[in-house]
């Protein structure tokens, strides 16, 4: 048996992140930036009004209460016609550049209107500069908008898009295939007969993939034969940048996962027993054009547990994050943990969130068991317990977090 640390050293060794590509902007979101992107203008590119208001100058103001003759209404997206000069004031909407001669906003609320519409009652000194934001406030001309290896967000979208960027060099998102393998499994949908069973793996990978922004490729199903699975895994590494496949990986006379991957793969293949469990049995290989392709345990919370270990982070260094793994968090037991000594990393499926002291707690744990997948459906965190005897309430567990969308409880 080998660690958990090494056997994901094997994996990540030698794995890079893809050559990159221009992307539309409209396809970027979570991707990872290639090559910094400079601003050309500056942002704001025009003086212009924080506030629906009065445009004004400052000095207008000093001596406390004054009256200001309107001269000029100005809406967003128009071009002042007039200068104000002292004594006037143009109306001025959010967003509408700052007219010649005003320095500051007068804010709509704080000023009042004569009745016939023609002058405005300002009752405070105003400061030079309210409520008007200036040229390169946010940007200024050069500055770098987008670092190498910076994660594309919502807000830095709109950023460069703003900035009439409209697309960037990025690493694509990985194309991953799912194999399931297995004499047993069938896509249909009749009545199932005696030993047959249907497919959960490739769908709760392929699952697996979407949610992690990659794009999952269905490879289907082959049989327990050396030269079906051989078929499906080239077909695969033809049409996508790393494979999965489940089943046939342990030490069963129809388990030939193994030996394919290491015929396809030569020194880059290794047919590991991981200190883990579940998941021990795992493989892993490196095609000669440099696909990798990983031999995950068939049983479907094993194949869960591989793909978040082994896969997910592998994936991501091919998708250029410098980030790889999921935030992990150490969280209080509100539950016994059982568990007990097998020389073995745990990976335990559990349900944990914030309480109100603050700190995050583990609410349940999941019936052990790697064939129990309806019994881990409603975990959020897979909480990492060291070998020995198992924790009681109050002690705390590394907790990988998996859906960080539901951690308030209710
Ligand atoms: P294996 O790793 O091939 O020895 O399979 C271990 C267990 O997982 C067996 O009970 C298989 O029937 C089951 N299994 C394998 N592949 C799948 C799959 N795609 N969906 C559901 N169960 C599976
Ligand atoms: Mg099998």
């Amino acid at each position: 048996m080998i660690s958990y640390e090494e056997a994901r050293q094997f994996v990540l060794t030698d794995l890079a992140a893809l050559a990159p590509r221009d992307v539309e902007l409209g396809d970027a979101l979570g991707m990872v930036s290639a090559a910094a992107v400079a601003a050309r203008e500056p942002s704001p590119s025009f003086p212009n009004s924080a506030m629906d208001g009065f445009a004004i100058r400052a000095a207008d103001t000093a001596g406390g209460e004054v009256r200001l003759g309107i001269v000029d209404t100005i809406f967003a997206g128009d071009l002042g016609s007039s200068i104000v000069k002292t004594g006037e004031a143009a109306r001025i909407m959010t967003g509408a550049p700052l007219p010649d001669g005003a320095d500051s906003i007068c804010m709509r609320e704080e000023a009042v209107v004569s009745d016939d519409g023609g002058t405005v009652l300002i009752s405070r000194p105003v400061q030079a500069g309210e409520y008007v934001r200036l040229v390169g406030d946010d940007i200024i001309v050069g500055q770098e908008l987008v670092g190498v290896g910076e994660v594309i967000g919502p807000a830095l979208l709109g950023v460069l898009a703003s900035q009439g960027v409209r697309s960037i060099l990025a690493h694509p998102r990985p194309r991953v295939g799912v194999l399931s393998t297995g004499n047993e499994l069938t896509d249909s949908n009749d009545e199932l007969e005696v030993g047959k069973i249907r497919d959960a793996n490739r769908p709760s990978l392929l699952a697996s993939l979407a949610g992690s922004g990659f794009v999952p490729v269905d490879l289907g199903i082959a049989g327990d034969t050396a030269r079906d699975i051989t078929e499906a895994l080239q077909h695969g590494i033809r049409a996508c940048d790393a494979v999965i496949s489940t089943g046939g990986v342990s030490v069963g006379d129809a388990d030939f996962v193994k030996s394919v991957l290491a015929d396809l793969a030569g020194d880059r293949a290794r047919s590991m027993q991981v200190a883990i469990r579940p998941g021990k049995p795992f493989a892993f290989a490196v095609d000669s054009s440099g696909v990798p392709l990983f031999g995950l345990a068939g049983n479907p919370v094993s194949t869960l547990v591989g793909f978040e270990l082994f896969v997910r982070p592998a994936l991501r260094r091919l998708a250029g994050y410098r980030e790889l793994d999921r935030p992990t968090a150490s969280a209080i037991l509100d539950c016994p943990l059982p568990r007990r000594r097998d020389g073995k990393l745990n990976l335990v499926h559990v349900r944990v969130r914030f309480e109100s002291d603050g700190r995050l707690h583990v609410k349940s744990v999941s019936r052990l068991g790697s064939h129990l997948l309806h019994a881990i459906a409603d975990a959020n965190a897979l909480a990492m317990v060291p070998d020995g005897e198992g924790l009681e309430p109050g002690e705390e567990v590394a907790a990988m977090i998996m859906d960080a969308d539901q951690l308030n409880g209710a």
